[in-house]
């Protein structure tokens, strides 16, 4: 502005002098006047542009260190450690991130070299020695790298994060997906990893031997029912540790679940190393194990595969341990045994029978038959006897004879005789409403000595009575003799205890076993059911005629009733009848009917119809 005045005031002095006494001045001067005028316009504005620059630039340097400010700002303000490293891996800046990440300040990092790994990828992790409140500590750090420019030349920019804590929790998880939390040990996942290992060896070298011990608990469950889930806990610890002092530092063990354990030997020489760890690991077992004031005494039954070419996958070798260690089981507590084929051949269709009763039980597969029991001089039926029967779902009606030991065996029998008990009350229960009977038929239920034996078997009977609502006198429980025989102290009182509420006791199968009706005195039994091999025999043998008179004789001094099983004639009927035997049932009169068959023999006014045989 000054200028622009400064150049008007000259053009006015020019004029001026123009128009006064200079006005007759030649026209160079005037050219002269002129050409200083232009120059001077051009010199004024060249000076306004550079102006103009000079504040442009002066606002972009500003604006420059502004936003490198911000930069700073940002850059520092970062949870993420930034470094600038050139293309050796030389630290060339730091924030503040990664000085607190080190633990150093950063113009000590400056200078550090962070030794890059020769292949370099996007994202490296590595581990670094850092300082903190606590010492020095290693720290997990994951390294982000990006080219840029730094001070003209190539260089690195890197982020770093400490992932420390990320991999430890990644560390766990992976421990506790291949470790059971109980014992330590590895669980079934890594199992099968090293098993699938040990078969891959078999078929590199078949030469290479290796065996897997199938390890489970003998009477674990009644030890943990009786002493508290904190004693098995205790108990499976202690077992998990023995276990491992017995083994090679090649062999693995794993907790596979519940009480079972599996070992894998690694490269053995033969059977024998085998059955000689598994002698060892029963002599390790055989201490007691200290608890609270009482010693938990422990054995197991051990299953025994050996390797060979026919195993594939590491499953087929658990089977058949498995199935070996069942066969150990059935021989008794602390046994071992190795798998053969015998084993399998006797094993596995009663694995499969029983993995069947199980899921017969779930889906509700067993159904009751009715067999009724025939007054002999009314021919009237006086009750009936419930005989389980399986709708197996391919085999069709499947026959007690063909499962009850199994499920005896397997201790299935509990709830398959606490449902046959109800479902026979219930029964009885829909016919007592729907006939007005001057006596009340009665049901009789057959009881295994399993069912009998088992704690809570009163408190079921009463609970089922209680619920269906039918009088314990209409109920008859059949018991076998063979029971009374193998523990009569305690059997004695809880049979006495179930006559006490008035439920009638039959001996089933009289004559198959070795009581005589003396010895069963001491026992409140309410009926003898004279097994029907007699019955059927008094059509030929005369003195199946004598034994029975004389067992009639008895049971009436005893003031016993007597059932005879296994009518199939009128003559055997007739002998019955004669030797003043009063109830019967047969096929003479009709065999086991199903629920709605039996209730129209009952509306039939208790007459039977010939047909129903
Ligand atoms: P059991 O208690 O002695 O039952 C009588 C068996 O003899 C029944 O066989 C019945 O069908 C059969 N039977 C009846 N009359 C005649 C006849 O005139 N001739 C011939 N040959 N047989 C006759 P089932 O139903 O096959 O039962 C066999 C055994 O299975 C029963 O013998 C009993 O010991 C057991 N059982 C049946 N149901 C149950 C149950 O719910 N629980 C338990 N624990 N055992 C049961
Ligand atoms: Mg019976
Ligand atoms: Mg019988």
């Amino acid at each position: 502005m000054r200028n622009e005045a400064q150049f008007h005031e000259n053009r006015l002095s020019i004029e001026s002098r123009t128009n006064g006494k200079f006005t007759d001045t030649s026209s160079s001067d005037e050219k002269l006047e002129k050409a200083v005028h232009l120059r001077t316009a051009a010199l004024l504005e060249m000076n306004a542009a550079l102006q103009k620059k000079i504040t442009e630039h002066k606002i972009i340097e500003s604006t420059l260190r502004q936003s490198e400010a911000r930069l700073q700002q940002i850059v520092n303000g970062t949870a993420d450690g930034i470094l600038i490293l050139n293309r050796e891996g030389i630290v060339l800046f730091s924030n503040a991130a990664a000085s607190i990440l080190f633990g150093y300040p950063m113009e000590d990092l400056l200078g550090l070299d962070m030794r890059l790994p020769c292949k370099m990828t996007d994202t490296i992790e590595i581990q670094m020695l850092c300082k903190t409140e606590r010492g020095m500590a290693t720290r997990n750090i994951e390294m982000k790298l990006s080219r840029t420019l730094w001070e003209g030349a190539f260089a690195y920019l890197a982020t770093l994060r400490d992932i420390t804590e990320r991999k430890r929790s990644e560390e766990e998880l992976t421990y506790s997906a291949f470790h059971d939390a109980l014992t330590g040990l590895p669980n079934r996942a890594a199992l099968m990893t090293q098993l699938e290992g040990a078969i891959a060896k078999t078929q590199f070298d078949p030469s290479y031997l290796f065996a897997v011990l199938f390890l489970d608990l003998d009477g674990f469950k009644t030890t943990n029912d009786r002493l508290g889930h904190i004693a098995g806990d205790r108990l499976l610890t202690e077992i998990a540790r023995r276990l491992e002092l017995c083994l090679r530092p090649s062999d693995q063990i794993a907790r596979l679940g519940g009480d079972e354990f599996v070992i894998c030997l690694n490269n053995i020489h033969s059977i024998q190393d085998a059955t000689q760890i598994a002698e060892r690991i029963e002599i390790a077992l055989s201490a007691p194990i200290p608890w609270e004031n009482q010693k938990i005494f422990t054995t197991a039954s051990i299953g025994i595969a050996i390797s060979n070419d026919d195993y594939h996958i590491p499953e087929e070798l658990l089977r058949d341990a498995d199935l070996a260690m069942y066969a150990a089981k059935k021989r008794g507590q602390g046994c071992y045994e190795v798998f053969n084929t015998d084993i399998a051949a006797c094993i596995v269709p009663k694995f499969r029978l029983e993995f069947e009763l199980k899921q017969a039980l779930e889906c509700q597969e067993f159904v009751l038959h009715y067999q009724p029991i025939i007054d002999l001089r009314s021919q009237k039926i006086t009750g009936f006897e419930a005989l389980l029967r399986w709708r197996h779902p391919s085999r069709g009606l499947v026959t007690p004879d063909d499962f009850i030991p199994l499920a005896e065996e397997t201790g299935l029998i509990i709830p398959i005789g606490a449902w046959v008990l109800s479902e026979a009350c219930a029964q009885l229960k829909t016919w007592h409403q729907e006939i007005d009977a001057e006596i009340p038929l009665s049901m009789s239920v057959n009881v295994s000595s399993l069912q009998l034996k088992n704690p809570g078997f009163l408190f079921m009977v009463e609970q089922t009575l209680s619920t269906t609502q039918i009088q314990a006198s209409c109920l008859t429980l059949e018991i076998t003799e063979s029971v009374m025989m193998e523990e009569s102290a305690s059997m004695g009182n809880l049979l006495a205890q179930l006559r006490a509420q008035g439920i009638q006791l039959s001996l089933d199968d009289f004559g198959t076993g070795y009581s005589s009706l003396i010895t069963l005195k001491q026992f409140p039994i309410s009926a003898i059911k004279l097994d029907r091999s007699f019955t059927q025999s008094l059509d030929n043998d005369p003195k199946s005629l004598e034994i029975v008179q004389a067992v009639m004789h008895l049971a009436q001094k005893m003031n016993m009733a007597v059932i005879a099983e296994g009518i199939e004639t009128l003559s055997q009927q007739s002998h019955l009848q004669t030797l003043d035997c009063v109830l019967g049932q047969g096929f003479l009169f009709s065999a086991a009917i199903d629920g709605q068959a039996a209730g129209r023999l009952i509306q039939a006014n208790g007459r039977l119809p010939q047909w129903v045989i």
